[in-house]
């Protein structure tokens, strides 16, 4: 067990004294003489209604038979987004190789009210417990699961409310009545898209990946699809509702506690309170959203640089803007990917602005083959982007959680799949700035990502960079905690390497160590091949390498500081800690 720590100063970071607590990272453990006896954990039990689980590990029931057919049953069940969120013991990622493996709390609160969040967190307080938050479980860094440790879980806690005209508390001198949805902290995309848009008609700024936690999400700063429009999903944070660690209720908001509110967008989950409920802004929902997705395959390492220096140009000119969004994908064997999806564009539209490229893929003759239809572009009402209808189940564009009886709003886009259960063997996020997409630079540019491709492949998530958004989104997202780079980069690099569900210890199922060691290197030359042409890089928080050394300046760069500052105020004895989270350098 670590030892209290003593304080230690920061000085690169220019802060004073008051940023000097020490934190207690000493904390108790199950058979330590100071471990909370029995008659605590009925009390707490009846505080929270009896909320209060003894968490069971599947894992370790594979551990004892793993040949069984319980155990075979469970690594196909581990496909299912659905069955992960709703195993208290669960993360959708099951671990990463040498870094961390999911490892299930003693005791979990499964919270349905704020004042379960209330006991729990004041339980951990007083007995030195270590106190761990889930709600989607969607973590890759392993922040919300904590082997002794008591889970706060937020799943439970889903209700979801529109408003017409919502005033933050406090704020009706300073803010017009805007249209709103406050949303448990447990709550994931899939259902608040099906409140506000599929039922109500509106656009809330979520994620990607529909099966991500709300609260989890917006504190990692956030990016959907249509980011490039709308900005950053924590941007539309109106007002939040969060437990401290003194187990203070707090509205946090425009005008009330605005240091936390601040931070929370952004600074990173699990690091300032538990939230409990937050209310994000209903934008206007665009008539359409579409889809462009191709597959081209150059004939030689010659014509694959060809291609990217093509894409690169097209890039630049075309798809940087509050239109696109999504993915281009350049993959082992010369192969181009494009997975990109559009709004505010008919078909049509999106096919004129194609059309250039399609051009100069053609002109090139056999150096380059389009491997999947010529140019398949397809556009939906955007109403049903996210609606299971029969149609979009039927060609699989949307799968659902196929356990008997469950909801038919628990749906995924199947290409998330792969992610269920997986194991991490490397990754590695760097916001790309758009000063690379200028005249002079691309070449450049073009030369990285060639050179990157040799050793691993790489994505390009041009929704993940908010360089070509509108001017109120770029505001919007100035006055976050995500590091700045944000605004300038034109999208984020993502490389990352990962098995089908693996766990340590389970004969059959054990995660291949040497493979991901090897990829891990790989993964980290090729980043370094696009690094090297940004100095000092950011990376996304939420997506990002456990290993990143840098990390501080990375995930936040200047807004570090002063989130430093926040966390003094609301945990200055760390009772909330998370790999590579505020403060947990202490
Ligand atoms: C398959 C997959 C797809 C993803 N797609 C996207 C995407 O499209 N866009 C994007 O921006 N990111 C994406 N991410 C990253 C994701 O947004 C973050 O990992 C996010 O933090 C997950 O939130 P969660 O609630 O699901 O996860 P959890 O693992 O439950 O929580 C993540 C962190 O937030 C903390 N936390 C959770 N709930 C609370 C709470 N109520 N109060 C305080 N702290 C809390 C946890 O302690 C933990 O530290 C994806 C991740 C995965 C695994």
């Amino acid at each position: 067990m670590g030892s209290r720590l003593a304080a230690v100063s920061l000085p690169f970071f220019g802060l004073g004294s008051r940023s000097l607590a020490a934190a207690s990272t000493s904390r108790v453990r199950p058979g330590d003489p100071a471990w909370p006896a029995p008659e605590k954990w009925k009390q707490l039990a009846e505080q929270v209604g009896g909320g209060l689980v003894e968490v069971r590990s599947p894992f370790a029931e594979c551990i004892a038979a793993p040949t069984g057919a319980a155990c075979a049953q469970f690594f196909k069940s581990a496909k299912n987004p659905y069955f992960l969120g709703d195993d208290v013991a669960l993360t959708q990622t099951f671990g990463w190789v040498d870094a961390w493996k999911s490892s299930p709390s003693v005791y979990a609160v499964a919270a349905r009210h704020t004042a379960d969040v209330v006991a729990a967190v004041n339980f951990a307080r007083e007995n030195n417990v270590r106190l761990v938050v889930k709600g989607g479980g969607h973590s890759y860094q392993g922040t919300s699961n904590a082997a002794d440790s008591l889970m706060v879980w937020t799943r439970r806690m889903n209700a979801i409310t529109l408003h017409d005209a919502f005033v933050a508390q406090g704020c009706a001198a300073s803010a017009a009545p805007v249209r709103a949805v406050s949303v448990g902290a447990g709550a994931i995309w899939a259902h608040v898209y099906d409140a506000v848009t599929t039922k109500a008609g509106g656009y809330v700024q979520g994620g990607g990946c529909m099966t991500v936690g709300v609260a989890g999400l917006i504190q990692s700063g956030g990016f959907g699809s249509f980011s490039k429009q709308y900005g950053l999903a924590a941007a539309s944070l109106l007002e939040a509702e969060v437990v401290t660690a003194d187990g203070e209720v707090r509205i946090a908001n425009a005008c009330s506690h605005p240091d936390l509110f601040w931070a929370l967008k952004g600074g990173g989950g699990g690091s300032f309170g538990v939230v409990t409920r937050v209310t994000l802004r209903v934008h206007p929902l665009p008539e359409d959203f579409g889809a462009v997705n191709m597959t081209i395959k150059a004939a030689s390492p010659a014509a694959f640089r060809k291609l990217v220096g093509l894409i690169v140009d097209f890039c630049a000119e075309h798809l940087v803007g509050p239109h696109w969004g999504e993915q281009i994908r350049f993959r082992p064997g010369d192969i181009l990917r494009i997975s990109m999806v559009f709004q505010g564009l008919t078909r049509g539209q999106a096919q004129a602005v194609w059309r250039p490229f399609m051009d100069a893929v053609d002109a090139a003759g056999d150096d380059f083959k389009v491997e999947f239809s010529p140019l398949k572009i397809v556009s939906t009402s955007a109403r049903e982007f996210w609606a299971p209808t029969f149609i979009k189940r039927t060609l699989g564009f949307i799968s659902r959680d196929d356990r008997p009886g469950a909801p038919p709003t628990n749906v995924f886009w199947p290409g998330d799949q792969g992610q269920a259960g997986q194991f991490l063997h490397g990754y590695s996020s760097t916001w790309l700035p758009a000063a690379l997409l200028g005249p002079a630079r691309r070449a450049e540019l073009a030369d990285a990502l060639f050179a990157a491709s040799r050793h691993w492949r790489v994505s390009l998530h041009l929704n993940k960079g908010l360089a070509g958004a509108p001017a109120e989104a770029l505001a919007a997202a100035r006055d976050t905690a995500t590091n700045p780079a944000v605004l300038d980069a034109f999208c984020l690099a993502i490389l990352g390497a990962d098995e089908q569900p693996a766990y340590p210890g389970i004969a059959g199922h054990e995660p291949d160590v040497a493979a991901a060691r090897l990829r891990r290197q790989a993964i980290g030359r090729a980043a370094g091949e696009l690094r090297k042409r940004v100095p000092s890089a950011g990376s996304y928080v939420a997506e990002s390498d456990y290993f990143e050394a840098d990390w501080r300046n990375a995930f936040w760069g200047a807004n570090y500081s002063r989130l430093v500052a926040v966390k003094d105020r609301y945990d200055p004895e760390g009772l909330f800690a998370v790999h590579h989270g505020l403060g947990s350098e202490r």
